[in-house]
């Protein structure tokens, strides 16, 4: 359908051993990028990366600057970032630990300052580039989740300030702000609160417009057109994919 807008680009999936990540690295891929997949977890990525036409899989904790460093000097000129690492610690401020706080804006935030300043020198080299943060409902504020409401509004900020800092150099930054998806991350959030995967979507689904929770591809479509040239006058947004949900 959309053909193979990608070819001839390298992108960059963080977190893309699965999920959202996983979804996004293999549209990128079925529509002709080569596509490397980071990941905490080498040989998970490694699973993702077999299955793409010219996938590349490498281990790395997006939290580190050392790694990540290493790791885009290793790949080279990236035309495309997708910053989708993430987790929850989820927590009542009363209760929750300072290290529950740091871990969250460390995966969620800090790792996407770590990673755009890598694949930003070959972007602005090359005078191309196209970024795409994930951040989340959740930003509009989310009883137990002030860390990671605060890593998503943060990344909304990051995202709106490197559009204008890159914007010059041909380089589109947006973000992509996704309500209840079917992953292994709301699988978890439901087991924490002693319910099923499909109890859990059910009540999400309910508070939904369209009645249902979302998939992981249908967000990968987002990044995918925030991803193309067909988007190559946005910049600095946020676009909501939560099937109408507030
Ligand atoms: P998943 O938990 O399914 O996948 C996240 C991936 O990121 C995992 O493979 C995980 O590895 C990896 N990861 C975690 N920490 C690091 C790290 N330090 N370095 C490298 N990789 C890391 O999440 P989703 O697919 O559900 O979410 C993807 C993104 O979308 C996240 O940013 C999330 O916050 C956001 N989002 C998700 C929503 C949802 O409803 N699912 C809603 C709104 C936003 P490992 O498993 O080994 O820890």
């Amino acid at each position: 359908m959309n053909g193979m807008r990608f070819a001839g680009r390298t992108a960059v999936v963080t977190g893309g051993a699965q999920g959202i990540g996983a979804a996004t690295a293999r549209l990128l891929a079925e529509q002709g990028a080569r596509v490397v997949v980071l990941d905490l977890d080498a040989a998970k990525a490694q699973k993702v990366a077999d299955e793409l036409p010219g996938g590349l899989a490498l281990g790395c904790d997006v939290t580190d600057k050392d790694q990540v460093d290493t790791v885009f000097a290793e790949i080279g000129a990236v035309h495309v970032l997708v910053n989708n690492a993430g987790i929850t610690r989820d927590n009542l401020l009363f209760k929750m630990p300072v290290d529950e706080w740091n871990a969250v804006l460390g995966t969620n935030l800090t790792s996407m300052f770590l990673c755009t300043q890598a694949a930003q020198k070959s972007m602005v080299q090359q005078r191309y580039g196209r970024i795409v943060n994930l951040s989340s409902r959740s930003a509009l504020g989310a009883r137990g989740q002030v860390n990671y409401a605060a890593a998503k509004a943060g990344v909304q900020g990051l995202t709106a300030t490197l559009a204008i800092e890159l914007g010059p150099f041909n380089i589109t930054v947006n973000a992509v702000a996704p309500g209840y998806i079917a992953t292994a991350m709301t699988a978890a959030t439901a087991e924490r609160v002693g319910s099923t995967p499909e109890e859990h979507q059910a009540q999400a689904a309910e508070r939904t417009p369209l009645r249902r929770v979302g998939r992981p591809e249908e967000v990968a479509a987002v990044i995918a057109f925030l991803a193309s040239d067909e988007a190559s006058y946005v910049s600095g947004q946020t676009l909501y994919v939560n099937g109408g949900a507030r």
